[in-house]
């Protein structure tokens, strides 16, 4: 299983030994994030860690290329950022700035809407996070309150891009894939008519209207 997916770490050499591993902060589809400390400077960050043949069993490794190599590319303040990344035998890490506000969707639940000021604030934060990466060619795909994290100064990050795909410069067209989550997806997703960088300002949307209506 070694070696399917070589990606070359951002920076020095780092591996799983320069970290206190604190405890599991989230669990998404395909791997788990885990609350981690840098020994050599007593940094907070994210570890995302991936299983290998989880991924090539669940035919993920496409996606997970990509995951890599957009966070390795980009650098937002509205989009978490990735520090470190290496592997093992058997798993992928990518160490990420570490959101403490959580998710977006933890508040949402809990305060069931938010004020026309909050909604605007997050949704232009969410709107630069998104033109910033389509001026990458990237589109985003998986905009959702889950994959929304707050900063702990109240700023948004967007993260996950395990759905995300490059190389795509047209708003209308360019990839034909059927996924997403459905309350967020675009009618072109779902009538599988093709789909571009306007699937994205179609999330926003969607989650704006949650935002503000609940
Ligand atoms: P998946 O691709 O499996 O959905 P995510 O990248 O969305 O994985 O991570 C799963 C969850 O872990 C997120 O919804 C969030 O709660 C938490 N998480 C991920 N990245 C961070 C981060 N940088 N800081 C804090 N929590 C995070
Ligand atoms: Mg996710």
């Amino acid at each position: 299983a070694g070696g399917v997916i070589a990606a070359a770490a951002p920076s020095a050499k780092v591996t799983l030994d320069a970290f206190h591993l604190i405890r599991v902060i989230g669990k998404g589809s395909f791997g788990k994030v885990i609350l981690v400390r840098r020994k050599v400077d007593n940094t907070l960050y994210a570890m995302k860690v991936l299983q290998k043949l989880n991924i090539m069993k669940r035919n993920q490794v496409e996606h997970t290329k990509t995951e890599r190599s957009v966070l390795g590319r980009i650098d937002h303040p509205f989009i978490v950022g990735m520090k470190f990344a290496f592997q093992s035998h058997d798993k992928l890490y990518f160490v990420l700035d570490y959101c403490a506000g959580g998710e977006l969707f933890f508040h949402l639940g809990k305060e069931g809407k938010f004020s026309e000021e909050r909604s605007r604030l997050y949704a232009a934060e969410i709107a630069l996070g998104l033109q910033y990466l389509h001026g990458f060619d990237v589109i985003y795909r998986d905009l959702k309150p889950e994959n929304v994290l707050l900063t702990h100064d109240g700023h948004i990050r967007l993260t996950d891009f395990g759905l995300s795909k490059e190389g795509i410069s047209h708003n209308i067209h360019g990839t034909n894939s059927f996924c997403g989550t459905p309350e967020y997806l675009a009618p072109e997703i779902l009538n599988r008519s093709g789909h571009g960088r306007g699937v994205d300002w179609w999330s926003l949307g969607a989650l704006l209207y949650e935002m503000l209506c609940g």
